[in-house]
């Protein structure tokens, strides 16, 4: 269960040698879509040299508009698949339909439920069946409650490694994408033993606010980042105007670094 009352210490959930949780600092890192072979291996190369520990990108994506790209699905798998191998990296991709779980259990590393489907329990149920960890993504109108709930379905279903990410919550503030809810990692680490990590990159909307909002999350006591990164953002097929260059990325590492040695 999540709830701390079933389990005192912090969960610490393993991903090949890297170890999420419970002190550690885990950075998640790359592009919000998988767009082509040099695209992917590039953007990891860069991220890995930066000290990112896992590569993130998207081969099926949640878009608002059916017209929208929608993501390369099985050829992104592949080339993620391809960039891990490269680079050593573990990758992380959003899961959308539960006729794919099989498939992404086998290949990828962390499983992703993105906010828009937090709340989908036969996917939930799904992932529950599978051992392997899951990053559950905050819906964006979800309470903590129903958060740590939609984490209970994956759990009560045998798999106990979900990791908790805050992307930002909808209010009627429209300045930024969402609104970030720092006090939420407060809130669930007091709550739960699961590790929560930030997402400033879908917070915010806005590239220039992401390495702040990094610095904050580390000092707030978040178990880690993702941070969405782009080779060339201002031609990216999705998220590029939240998408740091591989300089920003290395510079809001070399910050957070400094927030981790302080704290
Ligand atoms: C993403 O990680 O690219 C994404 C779609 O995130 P969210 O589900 O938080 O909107
Ligand atoms: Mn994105």
């Amino acid at each position: 269960q999540a709830n701390r009352v079933f389990r005192g210490e912090d969960t610490v959930i393993e991903v090949g040698d890297i170890r999420i949780g419970g002190g550690n600092f885990t950075i998640m890192a790359g592009p919000c879509s998988v767009e082509s072979r040099d695209q992917i291996t590039e953007v990891a190369r860069a991220v890995n040299a930066s000290g990112a520990q896992v590569l993130r990108g998207g081969a099926y994506k949640p878009r608002t508009s059916p017209y929208a790209f929608q993501g390369m699905e099985l050829e992104g798998l592949e080339l993620l698949k391809e960039a891990r191998k490269e680079t050593g990296m573990p990758i992380v991709t959003e899961l959308m339909a539960p006729s794919l779980v099989e498939k992404f259990d086998e290949d990828v590393d962390i499983i992703q439920i993105g906010a828009r489907n937090m709340q989908n329990f036969d996917l939930l149920k799904a992932v529950g069946k599978t051992r392997k960890p899951v990053l559950l993504k905050r819906g964006m109108s979800a309470t903590i409650e129903e958060w740590l709930m939609a984490a209970e379905y994956i759990m009560a279903e045998g798999n106990p490694n979900v990791i908790l990410c805050e992307r930002g919550i909808r209010t009627y503030e429209k300045f930024t994408r969402n609104t970030l809810d720092l006090s939420a990692v407060l809130a669930v680490k007091k709550l739960s033993h699961l590790p929560v990590i930030v997402d400033p990159s879908h917070a915010t909307g806005k590239r220039w606010m992401v390495k702040d909002l990094a610095l904050a999350a580390a000092a707030v006591g978040a178990d880690g980042l993702m941070i969405e990164v782009h080779n060339d953002p201002e031609n990216a097929l999705c998220d590029g105007a939240q998408s740091l260059t591989p300089e920003q990325f290395e510079d809001t590492v070399r910050g957070v670094e400094q927030i981790l040695n302080v704290v």
